[in-house]
Parts: C-alpha cells; sequence; structure tokens
C-alpha cells in the first residue's frame, strides 16, 4: 500500500481518523491509551511517572491485586501451566473451566454456565448462534457494540428502540410475526450513561410477547444487589432473564464472557456457537482468578457497601456542584460536557491535576453528548473523591460547563 496516495480509498478512510489523532496530540489533548506503570490497588495509579487517583477503571470493587485471586492464579500456572493448546471441545477443556463454569452457575442462580474468551466475543457469538435470517432481535439504541455486532452478525431483522424506551419496545414487538424467533437485549447497566435498564417492563413485555430476554450484566455484576449477584437480585426478580450475558474482565479481574441460563441453553451453545468451538479456551491462570473472585465477592460484602456509599458521596457531589450527570444510578457517572471539545479540555484539566478520567465522544455517543465518564470505585477513600470532584469542579467552572 501506498500510504501517501489519497486516491486510494482505504488511506482516504484512515486518514481521516489519524488527522484527528494527530490534532488531538498536537494540542496536549489526547489521554487515550496510557499506559499505566503501577497499580496501587487499583485507586490510585502511576501514569507517566505521576500518582493519580483513577477514576477510569472498571475494577468496581477493588479486586485488581486480590491476594486470594492472585494466588488462585499462581496455583493454576503451577498446575496447569500458561495455554490450553486449544479449543475446549477437543483437547483444551480443563477441570477449573468446569468449576469456574459452575461457580458462575451458582452466583447467577442458573441452572449452568458456559464460557468464552471475551464479553465481546460472547456477544457477537450468542446472539448470532441462536438468531438467523427471518428471526427479529430488538436492541436499545444504546446498547454496547459488542450487542450491536452479534444482532448484525444474526442477519435477523434488526429493530432499536430509544433508549429504555418501553412503550415503542411493545409496538416494535407488537408489529413482529408471531412465527419467528424474538429476541431482546439489553444492557443491565448501560455502559456510557450508567442507568438501570427498566427491568420489571422489559420482562413483562418479553412474557407478553413470546420473547426470549438476554440481558448484558458487565457493568452490574458486583454492582447491583445486595450481595452482588446482579440485576435479578436488585430487582428481587429470580429467574426473569433466559441469557444472562456477563464478561470476566470487569468486577472480575480476569478476562473472558459466561453466559449463564437452562442447561439446555448452555448444552446447545457448546455444540453451535462458533466461538466456542473454533476458538481456544481460557488460559488456567485466568479460569483460576476469575473463579476465585466470585467467591471473594461473597466473602466480602463490605466491598459492595462501600461502593454504594462512594457512589452516594460522587453522584451527589458532582449534582451538587452543578453538574448533569445524566440518569446515572450506579457508579458510572457520566458527567455531560455537551462538545467533543470541552470534553478533551476537561479532560486534560483534570489529567494535569492528577485525576485519572477519560472522555467519551462522538462516535462512541450522540453529537452533542459529550462527556467525561468518570467511575468511582470500593476502593477509593472518601478524601481521594472530594479532591477528584473538586478538579472537575474547577475544571467546569473554568470551561462554562457549570
Ligand atoms: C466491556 C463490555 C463488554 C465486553 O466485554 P470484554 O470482556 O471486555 O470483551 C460487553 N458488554 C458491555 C456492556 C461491556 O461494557
Amino acid at each position: 500500500m501506498d500510504i501517501n496516495n489519497q486516491d486510494d480509498v482505504l488511506v482516504h478512510r484512515m486518514q481521516a481518523m489519524l488527522e484527528r489523532v494527530a490534532m488531538l496530540k498536537e494540542h496536549d489533548l489526547y489521554f487515550y491509551n496510557q499506559p499505566v506503570s503501577e497499580l496501587r490497588g487499583g485507586a490510585r495509579v502511576v501514569v507517566n511517572g505521576r500518582d493519580m487517583g483513577m477514576y477510569a477503571s472498571y475494577s468496581y470493587l477493588g479486586l485488581v491485586g486480590h491476594s486470594r485471586i492472585n494466588k488462585a492464579a499462581q496455583d493454576a500456572v503451577a498446575k496447569y501451566g500458561t495455554g490450553t493448546h486449544g479449543v475446549r471441545t477437543l483437547a483444551g477443556s480443563l477441570k477449573i473451566h468446569d468449576e469456574l463454569e459452575e461457580t458462575i452457575s451458582e452466583f447467577k442462580k442458573a441452572e449452568a454456565a458456559i464460557t468464552y474468551s471475551s464479553g465481546y466475543v460472547t456477544n457477537l457469538t450468542v446472539i448470532s448462534t441462536l438468531l438467523g435470517r427471518g428471526d427479529y432481535v430488538f436492541s436499545d439504541k444504546i446498547n454496547h457494540a459488542s450487542i450491536v455486532d452479534g444482532c448484525m452478525m444474526s442477519g435477523a431483522k434488526f429493530r432499536r428502540f430509544r433508549h429504555n424506551d418501553m412503550a415503542q419496545l411493545e409496538r416494535m414487538l407488537a408489529e413482529a410475526p408471531s412465527d419467528v424467533g424474538k429476541l431482546v437485549v439489553a444492557d443491565s447497566v448501560f455502559s456510557m450513561d450508567g442507568d438501570i435498564i427498566d427491568f420489571p417492563k422489559v420482562v413483562e413485555l418479553c412474557k407478553k410477547y413470546n420473547a426470549w430476554l438476554m440481558i448484558d450484566e458487565a457493568h452490574s455484576v458486583g454492582v447491583l444487589g445486595k450481595t452482588g449477584r446482579g440485576i435479578e437480585e436488585h430487582f428481587d426478580m429470580y429467574g426473569s432473564i433466559d441469557i444472562k450475558m456477563g464478561t470476566l474482565s470487569k468486577t472480575i479481574p480476569s478476562v473472558g464472557g459466561y453466559v449463564a441460563g437452562k442447561k439446555e441453553l448452555i448444552t446447545y451453545l457448546r455444540h453451535a456457537s462458533r466461538a466456542y468451538i473454533f476458538s481456544a479456551a481460557l488460559p488456567p491462570a485466568q479460569a483460576a482468578a476469575a473463579n476465585e473472585a466470585f467467591k471473594v465477592i461473597l466473602d466480602e460484602p463490605w466491598r459492595i457497601d462501600k461502593l454504594n456509599a462512594n457512589t452516594q458521596q460522587f453522584l451527589g457531589g458532582l449534582k451538587a456542584r452543578g453538574f448533569d450527570t445524566m440518569l446515572s444510578e450506579t457508579a458510572i457517572v457520566p458527567v455531560l460536557c455537551v462538545e467533543d471539545n470541552t470534553a478533551f479540555a476537561m479532560t486534560q484539566y483534570a489529567q494535569h491535576h492528577d485525576v485519572f478520567v477519560l472522555p467519551v465522544v462522538s462516535p462512541a455517543v450522540a453529537v452533542g453528548l459529550a462527556r467525561l465518564r468518570a467511575t468511582v470505585l470500593a476502593a477509593h477513600e472518601p478524601d481521594e473523591i472530594e479532591y477528584a470532584m473538586d478538579i472537575i469542579g474547577e475544571a467546569g467552572k473554568a470551561l462554562g460547563v457549570i
């Protein structure tokens, strides 16, 4: 390829993005992809030699580096080594995989569970295995990209309803034919906005219109519910979700994704989903770490209480300072900046004052809804949170956001 040939369609397509990145770098507004050199309990990190408060992590319960979890991973390496030499179906299955799937199914109060190598891949493969041409999938407009990609890959008719708009979802369900496969899919906690799906209503609609319900719990496991079991616990509605999907890379300090549900569903996925059949099994250390992490969540419930207290402080404090935090009710707190450039400038101010927070701009969110997307963690202390809010407040005043 000739990278200077502007007539080359692919070169031309890359240039727009490259120019945006170069422009941000030139103005010291580029804060993505910064390497962390030290994790100080997860609430503080060292980046470019500076000790910073971390407000962009998904380690909601502060489990990264937990001694029990580290030890489980180390023991698994000692026992099995570092790789699995293939796919689960053939030689890649280890005892630790079965243990992990049993732990997940117990934690999620389901009959069975299956794991994949990432949450992203889980959504792709599960949606596209269950649905095909002629079927209908109904997806919230701001669902995670992996859900959107799974829906498109499935070839099913893709109906997107306005965010949390149950009336529109009902109209779409009513219009769909009765003799096709129907799946409603949504995030439990929306990853950019921090609000929660109208769960009682979506469950009711799925029953009424005979549609399956799939919920992505990436941001609700360890966050919602008294014991951190997620959205069914939060609403005291166990047994409402057909496909309970989640990731092992956020609250759970590992990597991988899973689905929990009825044993027939799991057996079907084990024999039909391509990411299970054609992609290598989770490495033993990651499987063992994830397995231990679910147990730690149940053994150390104070972490959830602390996360809730910190969320109240952070969300309440930012609102009191005059910020628009949209509809967030959780540890994901959007700080609305409106314009992309304002979000970049807010980030610059915060990072220069040792508050590690990142902007979310278009196309990840709609034009005019650029924001800082701050996450608060159980590992933060109240005075650290107060400092971070003061800095974000100073930036907001300087830039006319508040
Ligand atoms: C992060 C995330 C995923 C992807 O999970 P990975 O394990 O990181 O691939 C899927 N869905 C949602 C809602 C997420 O936030």
